[in-house]
């Protein structure tokens, strides 16, 4: 079936890259009736035999979803993702507790990545104004006229001209190599000591080896294990570490050794002799992190996705993000009427703060998700955060809550954050403050008759209180 869009107007909209944003991206343009070619360097992943690609499973949440609803995709993908309502913390002697996401109901997705890629690009094809080119690798494009040359896998070449260029190339985006040239932009990017790797954690006994509803995450400092389920009831485990201490594990033996040491849980559930191997299978992967400005070249080109702003995986929104931005850019179409001479330039000024926001959010959970966790002030903050969300839903806000189910600008959920902050350990340090001042008149007025107390009543009135 293709779908007949509302207008007749010709622009050619060329999206370079045929992953989540550009897919989806696709079908945005599509729907305002635009003529799309995707340009995607990689065969078609819905034939091909081999798939390389990152990471295999992601955390869909608020922002993706509602992108997602824009092209009418939301509910095929939820009903294929599999809800994770907390965390499920795994400390080094095996003791597993939760600590949830948000309120009751609030959940992310552990979704399929080529799943979702296939589904998004047979969508895009439902639009008679849509064409989905593979094998054409972007070599290189001409700003002024908007000509792209791309190489095909015979080694030929095509020339393509478009009205507009959406980079949607990724991390290392070609597209981006034009704005290099250019004076006035900034850029920057930063790789992290991290790599990752990763594990498959089997079903056991034609079921889930530990609870699915769960982001299970085992936080060991300096590194840290994180695992998503996945529909055929396998895991798949991540490990995140330095690059250092992958170089030091290079035998079987040492990898059991040291899955022995922090997270001899996992060995059992993940088998022997599939660590020692698996472990070896891929090397461990780089994680990058890129900022840049502006994200348009006059009226001609746009990134979006990974292209303008790859972030470290460790909040959960690098996708997310690349979603919104395709929604964001349609709100600005909308807005100027199409006009891209306006668009673009608006485009960069609206979300360039947002989407740096987030790739420095990300940076701060890198060190939150792996070290925070186990810290017993960060444990009560989160409680106090969630009980004062409770008593105030729209005065306290937890961060985490802002970025995974809402659609509250990133920039401006980190300047709320900071201030309810500032707002809550002022409270904090007040309460604290008073008490030890009211507790100290007390004493000194009714100095305590140590024979007189009754520790029975004493402690009754303890248990008392143990359920506030
Ligand atoms: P990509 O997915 O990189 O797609 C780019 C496409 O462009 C590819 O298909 C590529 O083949 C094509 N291409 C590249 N160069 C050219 C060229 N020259 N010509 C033509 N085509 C080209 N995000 C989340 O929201 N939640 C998560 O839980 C999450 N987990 C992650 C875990 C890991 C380990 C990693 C590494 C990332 C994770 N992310 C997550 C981030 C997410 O993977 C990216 O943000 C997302 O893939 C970006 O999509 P994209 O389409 O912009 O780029």
């Amino acid at each position: 079936d293709t779908k007949e869009t509302k207008s007749d107007k010709k622009k050619v909209v060329a999206v370079v890259g045929g992953g989540l944003v550009g897919a989806l991206n696709a079908c945005f343009f599509a729907k305002r009736g635009f003529e799309v070619h995707v340009f995607e360097s990689r065969e078609d992943i819905r034939t091909a035999k081999v798939v390389k690609g990152r990471s295999i499973n992601l955390a869909l949440s608020h922002r993706g979803r509602s992108a997602l609803k824009h092209v009418g995709m939301e509910e095929k993908i939820v009903s294929q993702g599999i809800p994770m309502h907390a965390r499920m913390i795994h400390t080094p002697d095996g003791k597993q507790s939760p600590i949830p996401y948000g309120k009751k109901g609030q959940y992310i997705l552990s979704v399929d990545r080529a799943n979702l890629n296939k589904q998004l690009l047979t969508e895009a094809e439902t639009y008679a104004n849509a064409k989905l080119n593979f094998d054409h690798k972007l070599q290189d494009w001409n700003a002024e006229t908007g000509t792209m040359t791309f190489v095909r896998g015979d080694g030929s070449r095509e020339h393509v001209l478009a009205d507009l260029i959406v980079g949607c190339d990724g991390a290392f985006s070609a597209i981006r190599k034009q704005f290099m040239r250019r004076s006035r932009f900034n850029y920057s990017q930063t790789y992290i000591p991290h790599g990752y790797m990763e594990l498959t954690m089997p079903p056991r006994d034609g079921d889930f080896a530990m609870k699915p509803g769960y982001l299970h995450i085992w936080p060991r400092n300096t590194f840290m294990m994180i695992a998503l389920p996945n529909l055929d009831q396998t895991f798949t485990c991540t490990l995140f570490m330095p690059f250092d201490e992958f170089d030091k594990i290079t035998t079987g033996d040492q990898v059991l050794d040291f899955f022995e040491q922090y997270f001899a849980d996992a060995i059992p559930l993940i088998g022997v002799e599939e660590l020692k191997s698996d472990f070896f299978r891929l090397p461990a992967q780089a994680m990058v992190s890129v900022k840049c400005s502006p994200y348009h070249i006059g009226d001609k080109c746009v990134l979006m996705g990974d292209a303008a702003h790859a972030v470290v995986p460790f909040y959960g929104q690098g996708m997310n993000a690349g979603f919104e931005d395709c929604i964001v850019f349609d709100e600005i179409m909308s807005q100027f009427n199409e006009d891209l001479s306006a668009v673009l330039p608006e485009y960069t000024r609206v979300r360039v703060p947002d989407d740096h926001a987030i790739a420095d959010l990300a940076m701060y959970n890198y060190i939150e998700m792996r070290a925070h966790v186990n810290s017993k002030w960060f444990l009560f903050r989160k409680y106090v955060d969630n009980f004062l969300h409770l008593l105030m839903p729209r005065t306290i806000i937890p961060l985490y809550t802002m970025v995974t189910f809402t659609r509250t600008r990133y920039h401006q959920a980190v300047e709320r954050w900071h201030w309810q902050d500032k707002v809550i350990n002022r409270g904090l340090f007040l309460c604290g403050t008073g008490a030890v001042l009211g507790g100290s008149y007390l004493l000194f007025k009714n100095p305590p008759n140590i024979d007189k107390i009754d520790i029975e009543k004493l402690w009754n009135r303890l248990l008392s209180f143990r359920n506030f």
